[in-house]
């Protein structure tokens, strides 16, 4: 077979068999074709798309191209959990604990932030002392003790994902449907879990912006789910304003805390218990959603979520003190808050400018390889559809220097709408696929 012989039918728009997927990916892991084939082959999916067909051919082949976690050690069926990437999103280091707690045991591999969105590992690791890397020994035994962990995304998990994505990163071809999916899917088929839930987050802040590009999304995703044998169901959930009030990492975990109390934002507990109660069915241990709804609230009202999380802070190396005194979390050095300029009604917030300024103040990374500081970010004093008048503080910048609030203040204003007219309430969760 010659890569260039398969960049032609697909160029030319015809559906490539699962040999050439496969032998692609082979060419792609061995070195064997080289960058230039490997682009225009892209470029070539990204123009033509990919049938269904392909595009599971294609996650079988790249979650072939790597190693392959076994969970079976663990009791009863284990449930995976993957969010697209959002602002503020912080529902992982609520729901793992909370559905670890109700019987169902979850390995949750995360990344780290980029642009405009966070990364769970950030958010972990601004706990001082918390581990995300750790050994097999320890992983499997903290797995058999508390049922779950949070861990990195290894690199020998379908590692074509990694040069492929580097390429599209350069080609122009990260936003295709069946590239998206594929590049998720193959990753959560070698996770070790035998169901998956999905948080298609949809809007401003989010890869896809609207419902009719999230919703094929994530029918694609569960379709590749039911393809290859990961029972797979999907949210598609609000992302055009920031999910709670915090986005930044030491802010988020406090929020996470204040959840896992029961006391958190209604739009983060509505989403974290919408997935946690997906995340029990599909585990076997309640056949109702709404039982399993009431199921994961009593874990956040009783404490059992909290204790969960207290005890894998403990055991991944963090300070568990920070659960009963939040003080102890890295603090930034400056405060300074954003006020209205005018009395009404917020009527947006845009997720995006949220999240970069959030990222300007040193949250996040514009490039992979920088740092990010664990007490800086965004904390919203006023959520979208709140009243407000003129001189209202509708946001806190922490930051440990003034130049980067100065920069994040300007995005602030472009993110914030205040107007006459209250704004339509949306719901957080706003549709489902299974
Ligand atoms: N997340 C991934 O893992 N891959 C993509 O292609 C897009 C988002």
């Amino acid at each position: 077979m010659r890569a260039v012989d398969v960049i032609v039918r697909k160029r030319d728009g015809q559906a490539l068999t699962p040999a050439e997927l496969a032998f692609i990916v082979d060419g792609v892991i061995g070195g064997t074709i080289p960058d230039y084939q490997v682009s225009a082959l892209l470029m070539a999916m990204f123009l033509r798309g990919l049938t269904p067909a392909e595009t599971v051919s294609l996650t079988e082949a790249m979650a072939a191209s790597g190693r392959r976690i076994d969970l079976s050690f663990l009791p009863g069926t284990k449930v995976g959990k993957h969010s697209t990437g959002g602002v503020g999103d912080k529902t992982s280091i609520i729901v793992v604990p909370a559905v670890a707690a109700c019987g169902v045991a979850v390995m949750k591999s995360s990344g780290r932030a980029l642009g405009h969105t966070g990364g769970t590992l950030d958010k972990l690791e601004s706990i001082p002392g918390f581990r995300t890397s750790l050994d097999a020994a320890t992983l499997g035994a903290v797995l058999r003790d508390l049922h779950c962990a949070f861990v990195g995304q290894t690199a020998d998990i379908a590692p074509v994902d990694k040069k492929l994505y580097a390429l599209r990163d350069v080609t122009g071809t990260v936003e295709s449907l069946p590239l998206i999916a594929s590049s998720i899917m193959s990753k959560k088929i070698c996770e070790g879990s035998d169901a998956l839930v999905l948080d298609v987050k949809v809007g401003s802040g989010a890869f896809m912006k609207t419902m009719d590009e999230a919703r094929p999304l994530a029918r694609t995703m569960v379709s590749i789910g039911r393809h290859v044998g990961l029972r797979t169901e999907a949210l598609l959930t609000d992302m055009d304003a920031p999910l709670g009030r915090a986005v930044g990492n030491a802010l988020e975990i406090r929020e996470c805390i204040e959840t896992l109390k029961g006391e958190g934002p209604g739009d983060v507990e509505a989403i974290c218990v919408a997935l946690a109660a997906r995340m029990l069915r599909l585990g076997g241990v309640v056949p109702s959603l709404d039982d399993a709804a009431a199921r994961v609230r009593r874990a956040l009202t009783s404490g059992a979520a909290l204790e969960r999380f207290r005890a894998l802070v403990e055991r991944q190396g963090g300070d568990p003190g920070v659960v009963d005194d939040p003080g102890r979390l890295p603090r930034a050095s400056r405060v300074e808050v954003v006020t209205a300029e005018r009395a009404g009604f917020v009527q947006e917030l845009r997720a995006d400018l949220v999240g970069h300024a959030s990222m300007i103040l040193g949250a996040g990374r514009e490039r992979a390889d920088a740092a990010v500081d664990p007490a800086a970010g965004v904390f919203l004093r006023a959520a979208r559809g709140d009243r407000v008048e003129a001189g209202d503080a509708i946001a806190e910048l922490h930051a440990s220097e003034g130049g980067r609030i100065d920069r994040a203040r300007r995005l602030m204003a472009s993110a914030l709408v205040v107007g006459d007219q209250r704004p339509a309430a949306r719901e957080p969760v706003l549709a489902v696929e299974t």
